[in-house]
C-alpha cells in the first residue's frame, strides 16, 4: 500500500512557493526545475502539480488527463531545452529499494554529455 501524500514534502513546498527553486518550465499541470545536487551537466526534475507520492500512485490513481498532461509535459521540457537531438535520459525512483527520497512523483531528466550505458 502506498503511503498517504505528505503535503509537507519538499516538492510540495516548492510547488506552493514556500522554498525557492530554479524553474526551467511550468504549465498548468507540470513544474520542471533544476536538481539542487546535479548528477549531470543538465539535471532537471519534472513533477506533476497534483499530489501523487510516486509513479506507482500516479499510474494507479491519476486521471487520464493528468497522466497525459504529465507525459507530454516531460517531453515538452526536453524539447524546450533542445535535448531531442543530442539525447537525454529519464529516470524515476519508486520506493525504498530505489532510494526515492522525496515522496512527490518526480522524473529525473539527465543530459548535457554522453551518459554512458545504463548500469542499473
Ligand atoms: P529521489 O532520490 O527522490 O529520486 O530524488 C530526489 C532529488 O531531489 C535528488 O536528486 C535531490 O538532489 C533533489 N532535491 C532534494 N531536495 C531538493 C530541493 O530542495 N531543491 C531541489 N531543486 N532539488 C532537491
Amino acid at each position: 500500500p502506498t503511503l498517504p501524500y505528505d503535503d509537507q514534502n519538499i516538492f510540495a513546498k516548492i510547488l506552493r512557493g514556500e522554498i525557492p527553486c530554479t524553474k526551467v518550465h511550468e504549465d498548468d499541470h507540470v513544474l520542471a526545475f533544476k536538481d539542487i545536487n546535479p548528477q549531470a551537466p543538465t539535471h532537471v526534475l519534472v513533477i506533476p502539480k497534483a499530489p501523487f507520492v510516486s509513479w506507482d500512485d500516479f499510474s494507479a490513481r491519476g486521471t487520464d488527463e493528468q497522466i497525459s498532461a504529465f507525459v507530454r509535459g516531460v517531453g515538452e521540457v526536453a524539447r524546450m531545452l533542445g535535448l531531442v537531438e543530442p539525447g537525454y535520459r529519464l529516470l524515476a525512483n519508486i520506493g525504498l529499494d530505489a532510494h526515492q527520497e522525496v515522496p512527490h512523483l518526480h522524473v529525473h531528466l539527465f543530459a548535457g554529455k554522453p551518459l554512458g550505458p545504463m548500469l542499473m
